[in-house]
């Protein structure tokens, strides 16, 4: 038996073991591999007030934009550089494969340089004040202590689209890792000391949610809550957020709808489908989770779909020619398992999958239920997996209607050729992204964010960098005569 792995918490620029420690499951296995530190109150206090001084004292707030866009830029090096040992430890800790895992650090490091280069481009503005004798102005000014709280699913990515845009603005950070698959983040930690930036500026720890989570959230200390995560975990963020009035954004799940019309290119639009929902073994926020297909071409979708779907390679995580691994948690499965199940009993069609993979292992293999003609479970819940719920339609109002008809907006995809129809539907639908004959891009310059319950504000862009800053109006008055009538307002 090989000794289990311990991790350690990262607080004001030093590594440390917490007094309390959880074990971390291989989803492959099933197996404890490794220890990881869990964070309480008191690690959490010590970790706020190391982001607090470092982030009004010190080196950080003397250091200029430009020097602290030099510091991102190293770490993005240096993310390139242990690209592998990220990757492999993002897979052996949250079961998701290598070959995703090794393409996404590379755009990791694409954020950070992004946000390197971003950070003295950050500007305040001269105001045209109608007042001869002022000149006003207004400094853009780091928010102040950020809570950055990501989710077991691409942390090393979800952590990026918040630190990169929080340090250049000048903020200082606690991140809290999810307690499913910390290891990357954890490790991650050691590139930012290595990088070289000053202790407390950004400090990784991880525990639970109700626990570390919440201490962090409702922490008098914080100003700025980024949080990554499910609507149930959200909405106590906000509660305990209203103890500190924090202010906060919110990248919650969806339900994203995937729009094909009979026009479309069938396989392109099948790979972008499979893209949507069984890479990552569904465990993506903006999994196309709802196929709206028109009717006279579902059966041949379907029979397209199909065959992908039982052709897709299960199998461990760490091997390159995997295409689908294990979910993080045996509880996600469970859940998973539950709802196919209530599915099919309440007259959803299983096309392909529906049954635990039997042994060791997080298994569950892609799954296509044909909802058209019921009120199926699944169609309502987000599942975090390899499940695609079918819907047909007839018409293409009755397209927009079946994509809104959720709670969730993240996001969406149109596939057909016919570019008016293509811009209609653009208009149309309630989501933060829409893709139009392509799913699943992202890039560092384009804002990411959801409608509805999929949450509020923006990551990735210009835009985000400045959601890490607040404006201070300055007033300066010029005249050297004395201020007039001190009881009249100016
Ligand atoms: P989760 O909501 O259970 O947990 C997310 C994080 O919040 C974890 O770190 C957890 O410890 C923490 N947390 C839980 N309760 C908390 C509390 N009371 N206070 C503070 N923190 C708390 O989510 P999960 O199951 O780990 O991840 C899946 C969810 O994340 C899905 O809903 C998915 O769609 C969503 N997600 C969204 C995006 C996006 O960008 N929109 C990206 C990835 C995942």
């Amino acid at each position: 038996m090989t000794a289990m792995r311990r991790f350690q918490q990262f607080i004001d620029g030093r590594f440390e073991d917490a007094d309390h420690g959880f074990p971390s499951l291989d989803p492959a296995t099933g197996e404890a591999w490794a220890t990881m530190p869990e964070a309480r109150e008191a690690d959490v206090d010590r970790a706020v007030e190391a982001a607090h001084r470092a982030l009004h004292q010190g080196p950080w707030p003397a250091l200029s934009a430009t020097a602290r866009g030099k510091l991102l830029y190293r770490l993005a090096e240096l993310v390139s550089g242990n690209a592998r040992t990220l990757a492999e430890l993002e897979t052996r800790d949250t079961g998701k494969i290598i070959r995703e895992t090794s393409a996404q650090i590379a755009y990791v490091a694409d954020y950070y340089r992004y946000y390197a280069g971003l950070a003295d481009k950050i500007e305040g503005a001269h105001l045209p004040i109608d007042k001869p004798d002022m000149e006003v102005w207004l400094r853009r000014e780091p928010i102040g202590v950020v809570a950055a709280i990501v989710p077991w699913n691409s942390q090393l990515f979800l952590a990026a689209v918040k630190i990169g845009p929080a340090l250049a603005a000048g903020c200082t950070l606690v991140v809290k890792a999810s307690e499913d698959g910390p290891a990357p983040l954890l490790e991650f930690a050691r590139l930012v000391h290595e990088a070289g930036f000053p202790a407390g500026v950004v400090n990784v720890v991880t525990g639970f949610g109700a626990t570390c989570g919440a201490a962090l959230t409702r922490h008098p200390k914080v100003a700025h809550v980024a949080f990554t995560g499910g609507p149930a975990a959200a909405r106590q963020v906000v509660r305990n957020s209203a103890e500190n009035l924090a202010s906060t954004s919110l990248e919650l799940g969806g339900k994203s709808p995937f729009i094909v019309f009979a026009d479309a290119d069938l396989e392109s639009a099948a790979n972008a489908q499979v893209a949507g929902i069984f890479a990552a073994t569904g465990q993506s926020c903006v999994a196309g989770s709802r196929l709206i297909v028109e009717a006279s071409i579902k059966d041949r979708f379907l029979a397209i779909l199909k065959e992908r779907a039982e052709r897709v390679r299960i199998g461990p995580p760490l091997e390159m020619e995997t295409e689908v691994g294990p979910l993080c948690t045996a509880r996600q499965r469970e859940l998973i398992g539950e709802v196919v199940a209530q599915s099919v009993d309440a007259g959803a069609m299983l096309v392909a999958g529906g049954r635990a993979r039997e042994g060791a292992g997080f298994f569950y293999p892609p799954t296509i239920l044909d909802c058209s003609a019921v009120k199926a479970a699944s169609l309502e819940r987000e599942l975090f997996g390899p499940v695609l719920s079918v819907l047909a339609f007839e018409t293409e109002d009755e397209a927009v209607r079946l994509a809104n008809d959720t709670p969730f907006g993240l996001a969406s995809g149109v596939f057909t050729r016919d570019l008016s129809r293509a811009h209609r539907m653009i208009r149309r639908i309630r989501a933060g992204i829409v893709w139009v004959n392509t799913y699943r891009a992202v890039s560092p310059i384009a804002p990411f964010g959801g409608y509805g319950q999929s949450g509020h504000g923006r990551e990735g862009g210009l835009a985000a960098a400045l959601d890490f800053t607040r404006t201070k109006t300055v007033w300066l008055r010029t005249s050297d005569d004395p201020i007039p009538d001190p009881f009249v307002m100016r």
